[in-house]
């Protein structure tokens, strides 16, 4: 009797402690196991980042991982389609070779900006001016017919390649402050400068390609080591290049000192005229309530100074790879999972704009939409973007989730509605609960967010992996929940002024883009 005392004792206490803790599911036991022993994130990461490379809108590098991905999806089970939302200019990256020639030889560090057209397999050779200090643009037009046959630089020199936490670490109080001080008046004086000339950044480079300049070279520094940023092109006939921070600022002081510099730029580039643009969507149908969606979400496309590993490479492979464990661990859900990779958000969220506008079926009854872009690292953050509600759904969603993949993972409710900066945005904007899985920084902005050195190595696998868990658990959550999530908005906070701001708009796609730049 006393024996059985005990261990009626030892089960009342077991019971407890359980009810504690969460209830073990084996799905999500068989989720993570499946993450876990049998991820497919290298393989992945290496055929898209390594084999296909960059994903720049129009490019036939985009249509290959739009093709590779529904491919993919196949190989899998799951059915995936590409669906065609709009048209873009249609471009193809060939070689860039830049070389210093003149007073002495040096192969520069540097790419051909986006949609750069081609020097038609001539290597152009000519000596470097920099943009010069013009008191206004009577005098900028007086001084234009000086860039005939040059390359003109037109960016500042930076005081310092070296990132600030380094000077932080290693520098003197005094001379850090010193630089970032010098930083901002020599920043403050180019900007005046650039004005000056009643130009702005977009338009400057086709003013001085119309006064007979044969290059623009700039050098767009991210504030890391040996980083630079990589966009578009605005000039239509002579080459747009991007030099490291190291040798523009180099040729910088020589022409200062009175060494004019002799470059030597080669720039291959396909145009490829009009060429449709797509998302793709694959799906896993629901049993119960398949007119109800939980979806995944995450831009396929990406600019093209790297690979676009981590913008949004790791997005794109979290959410596939979340596809893939759910279509096997969990393939009868209540509710049809779809999953939407985006074409062109770096052009302003175009691709989920347009499915918005071309969905209102799936759109009116999301359950809930899960995005990722923001880098490598492990979620850290969902805010409950103003919607009343999300604490309840995502908190119960959440509970799921072993506690070693949430490690430091902060909620914010209600949060306030995001206005951009990633897709989701696109379906908050309308009313639809979209939320953000934010990750933490790996130093993303500086480093990998736009530049050329947004690469695989910088990929960290184990927070994908995490990442790949997180989701895949709560998009198992979402389906399973007996109830709709309920979309009430909160009331909007005032700002400083006193006014209350509003909830952001709906803003339409950009269905035909970058054709303006031919
Ligand atoms: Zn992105």
């Amino acid at each position: 009797m006393k024996r059985f005392f005990t261990l009626f004792l030892v089960a009342l206490i077991i019971v407890h402690v359980q009810g504690l803790a969460q209830v073990q599911d084996p799905v999500i036991d068989a989720i993570v196991k499946e993450a876990t022993d049998n991820s497919q994130l290298e393989k992945l990461a290496h055929e898209l980042f390594d084999g296909i490379g960059p994903r720049l809108v129009g490019t036939p590098q985009m249509q290959q991982a739009h093709d590779w991905a529904v491919a993919k999806y196949a190989s899998w089970g799951i059915s995936a389609k590409n669906e065609k939302w709009g048209e873009w200019r249609g471009w193809e990256r060939g070689i860039s070779h830049i070389d210093m020639i003149y007073p002495r030889v040096k192969t520069l560090e540097g790419m051909q900006l986006a949609w750069c057209p081609s020097t038609n397999g001539k290597a152009i050779t000519a000596e470097v001016i920099i943009l010069p200090d013009v008191t206004d643009s009577i005098a900028f037009q007086k001084w234009l017919p000086a860039v005939k046959g040059k390359f003109i630089m037109i960016s500042m020199k930076q005081p310092t390649g070296r990132p600030d936490y380094n000077w932080e670490e290693f520098g003197t109080k005094e001379s850090f402050e010193k630089m970032k001080k010098d930083r901002t008046e020599q920043t403050d004086a180019w900007t005046t400068r650039i004005k000056n000339t009643g130009k702005t950044n977009q338009t400057l480079p086709v003013a001085l390609e119309k006064a007979g300049a044969v290059g623009v070279i700039t050098s767009n520094w991210s504030r890391g080591f040996g980083v630079n940023k990589i966009f578009g092109a605005y000039t239509k006939k002579i080459p747009t290049v991007d030099i490291a921070l190291e040798d523009y600022s180099l040729m910088y002081r020589l022409t200062e000192s009175g060494t004019i510099p002799k470059i030597s730029v080669l720039t291959d580039s396909k145009d490829k005229g009009v060429v449709p643009t797509f998302n793709t969507l694959a799906e896993i149908k629901g049993s119960e309530k398949p007119d109800e969606y939980v979806m995944l979400s995450a831009h396929f496309d990406s600019w093209d100074g790297g690979t676009g590993a981590t913008d949004n490479g790791t997005g794109t492979l979290t959410m596939m790879e979340a596809m893939r464990i759910l279509k096997k661990i969990y393939p009868n859900p209540k509710r049809t999972i779809l999953v939407g990779h985006w074409g062109s958000e770096e052009q302003g969220l175009n691709g989920s704009r347009a499915f918005v506008e071309d969905h209102p079926e799936i759109v009116q009854n999301l359950q809930a939409l899960f995005n990722q872009d923001n880098g490598t690292g492990r979620i850290v953050t969902i805010s409950g973007q103003g919607f009343l509600h999300s604490y309840d759904y995502i908190s119960r969603w959440l509970n799921k989730v072993p506690e070693k993949f949430k490690d430091k993972l902060e909620t914010r409710f209600p949060g306030t509605p995001g206005g951009g900066g990633s897709d989701f945005a696109s379906f908050v904007a309308v009313g639809a609960l979209g939320f953000s899985l934010s990750s933490n920084s790996w130093l993303y902005g500086s480093y990998t967010w736009h530049t050329n050195r947004d690469t695989y190595d910088k990929v960290v696998f184990d927070d994908v992996r995490n990442n790949a868990i997180v989701t895949a658990i709560l998009v198992y959550a979402a389906c399973e929940d007996p109830s709709k999530t309920l979309r009430d908005k909160s009331v909007m906070p005032f700002n400083a002024k006193g006014e209350q701001s509003k909830w952001p708009e709906q803003r339409k796609a950009t269905r035909k883009g970058g054709l303006d730049q031919k």
